[in-house]
């Protein structure tokens, strides 16, 4: 039996244990200034019989796993040890037995599928596509996928949308990055303000939960303040089920890089970031969102909560931080990016600041001042 298929290289934190099925491959706009995930691949859509036959072939191998875990004495559930002995025959269970028996240990339940914009495929092939996952895999809970803005503003219905959910997707994941339209256009990222306002109302209107993506740090230095309230205000209109933090990041391949080289976009600080995270979360009003930093590159990991009751408590986390001493800000800054901590309460363990100490000594040693170069090399290990 083949025991490959298809996968795109990425999907969000909040998949991390979903099956991913490529319905598309790479990205249909590929100009955001900030990204680089797909910028020297071509986009495709891929024939959804195709997909079909992958969906076909990932429940095999499912069964596959089942029986196998029979034979080990496992009465087919996929234990830790079912998994182990997969991973340990590599010649006789190749790539596909791995993900498969790795997501029937984490229960199977969700999907996501990619990659990019897979909202663009037609209603009725997607359709199509959700209905075998649903058919193949009846224990399947939730189905997600990456959807643009402005795919979902001029082509989706609230109707189409509403034959999505019910066919199984059950939540849509939207790079929003900002609700500044000067800066939406600097940063080509082809959607308005207005887009995101229409396309999200579409999608809550619809039952598809939605989580829209803010990113830190957009508007750099000239436009921060803009950035955060442009964005809280659209957000305010949309109430997404989820917003999500992500930090600004870049790398020579992106072009906004060239724009810092140039000296038009001026980076934040890691603080200045913080400070503008505290403005965006004050403007959020009137909505009861779930507010996340779940990736690694964003420096207050524990700031998540409900809007509007955890208001409060974010932003004290916030001033907590902003109220540190330098060295102390500098001490968390330097072990949350080598992963030291994960919250600033890990700065209480002596053993764990000290190391962190002990670190910024080494490198200080090695180069006066240059504690700040190794943090923003440590976050492209996180991209
Ligand atoms: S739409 Fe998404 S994947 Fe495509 S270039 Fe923009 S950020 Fe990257």
């Amino acid at each position: 039996m083949r025991d490959y298929f298809e996968q795109g290289p990425i999907r969000p934190p909040s998949e991390a244990t979903s099956l991913l099925i490529r319905v598309t491959r790479n990205c249909p706009w590929n100009k955001c200034a900030f990204c680089h995930t797909y910028k020297n691949s071509k986009f495709s859509l891929r024939k959804t019989e195709e997909v079909k036959e992958e969906i076909q072939l990932m429940k095999d191998i499912a069964d596959e796993v089942r029986a196998l875990s029979w034979r080990l004495g496992f009465a087919g559930k996929v234990t830790k040890e079912v998994v182990e002995y997969i991973y340990s025959l590599p010649d006789s269970y190749g790539e596909g037995f791995r993900i498969i028996a790795v997501w029937l240990y984490f229960g199977g339940k969700s999907v996501f599928l990619q990659d990019a914009n897979t909202i663009m495929v037609k209603n009725r092939d997607l359709v199509d596509i959700l209905k075998t996952i649903k058919e193949k895999f009846p224990q399947v809970e939730r189905i997600t996928s990456y959807g643009r803005s402005s795919t979902i503003a001029k082509r989706k219905s609230v109707e189409d949308l509403k034959e999505l959910y019910l066919a199984g997707l059950t939540r849509l994941h939207v790079g929003m990055e900002s609700g500044y339209d000067f800066l939406l256009k600097y940063v080509s990222k082809g959607a308005t303000a207005k887009d995101h306002i229409e396309a999200g109302v579409k999608v809550k209107k619809s039952g598809i939960e939605l989580s829209e993506y803010y990113i830190l740090g957009l508007g750099g230095k000239k436009w921060w303040r803009q950035h955060a309230i442009e964005s809280a205000k659209v957000l305010n209109q949309i109430n997404p089920d989820f917003i999500r933090i992500r930090t600004l990041k870049l790398l020579p391949i992106m072009p906004l890089y060239k724009k810092v080289e140039e000296g038009d976009f001026l980076l934040q600080s890691e603080e200045e970031m913080i400070i503008e995270e505290r403005l965006l979360i004050e403007k959020l009003e009137g909505i009861n969102s779930y507010f996340l930093s779940d990736h690694i590159l964003n420096l207050l990991g524990e700031l998540e909560g409900r809007l509007p009751q955890d208001k409060e408590r974010m932003l004290a986390i916030i001033d907590r931080f902003l109220s540190l001493p330098k060295e102390e800000k500098l001490n968390y800054m330097l072990g949350r990016r080598a992963t030291i901590y994960e919250t600033m309460d890990d700065m209480k363990d002596p053993e764990l600041y000290s190391q962190v100490n002990q670190l910024i000594s080494q490198i200080e040693s090695e180069k006066s001042g240059s504690v700040e170069e190794t943090i923003s090399r440590l976050k492209e290990n996180f991209l």
